[in-house]
């Protein structure tokens, strides 16, 4: 070292402060923790608040099978319960409007979403039609920016099932017209035809519907998130 910075005190004083106040701020610094390999590879579900809406319920049966034994009600519930299984396995936050054999109003389920700030909003319905040889999947929204949701769903929920490709359709549908955000309505299948009533009922099929659902919810954020990096 220099002889004549040591020798004067007054620069060796202000060395010592530079070191000080380098030291810390410096890289070894600990204001920015870096996320592990756990964190960053949580995948596009990490910390996304989705509300499931089973349809109907307590005194309001929904739709009723064929066969006169199937009620809506207990089926959307069961593929809702493998649907918040799925998705919270991936770290998402899964608020169900239902988990029981409960009634709650249209609006009471649209209120939930709106105040947790739900990011999606998925109501699960079985279809019903006089004509009993109408079979197949429908996915409803209502604002345009439901849609990319719908699509995703609708797209998976098909391949998933094997079912009969009914389409994207925009309805004013309640819970998914006054929910602020992305919302839809699936119709999994008809439980008025006879081969998708059994199906319906069927847990194996139930928890196939859940996979395609997910598999939907999953290209919807992923692609969601790619366009907006
Ligand atoms: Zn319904």
């Amino acid at each position: 070292m220099d002889q004549r910075l040591e020798a004067n005190p007054l620069i060796t004083l202000l060395l010592l402060i530079i070191f000080l106040l380098t030291g810390m701020s410096g890289p070894s610094g600990q204001s920015t923790p870096q996320l592990g390999p756990s964190e960053s590879s949580r995948g596009a579900l990490a910390g996304k608040v989705i509300v499931i809406d089973p349809g109907h319920g307590g005194p309001d049966p929904g739709a009723v099978g064929i066969s006169g034994r199937t009620l809506e009600k207990y089926n959307v519930v069961w593929i809702a319960r493998d649907l918040k299984a799925l998705l919270e396995k991936e770290g998402a936050k899964v608020i169900m409007t239902r988990d029981g054999d409960n009634y709650l109003t249209l609006d009471a389920r649209v209120r939930l979403a709106n105040q947790r700030g739900a990011d999606i909003f998925v109501s699960i319905h079985n279809d019903a039609n006089l004509n009993r040889q109408i079979r197949g999947t429908t996915t409803y929204y209502y604002t345009a920016g439901s849609k990319p949701l719908a699509a995703a769903v609708q797209r998976e929920l098909v391949r998933a099932l094997g079912s009969n490709d009914i389409g994207v359709r925009q309805a004013p549908f309640y819970v998914i017209r006054k929910t602020w955000m992305p919302s839809v309505l699936v119709e999994v299948g008809f439980v008025t035809n006879p081969a998708e009533e059994k199906l319906l009922v069927d847990p194996s099929y139930r928890l196939r519907a859940a996979r395609g659902i997910y598999n939907g919810i999953v290209t919807y954020f992923t692609s969601k998130s790619a366009a907006t990096r």
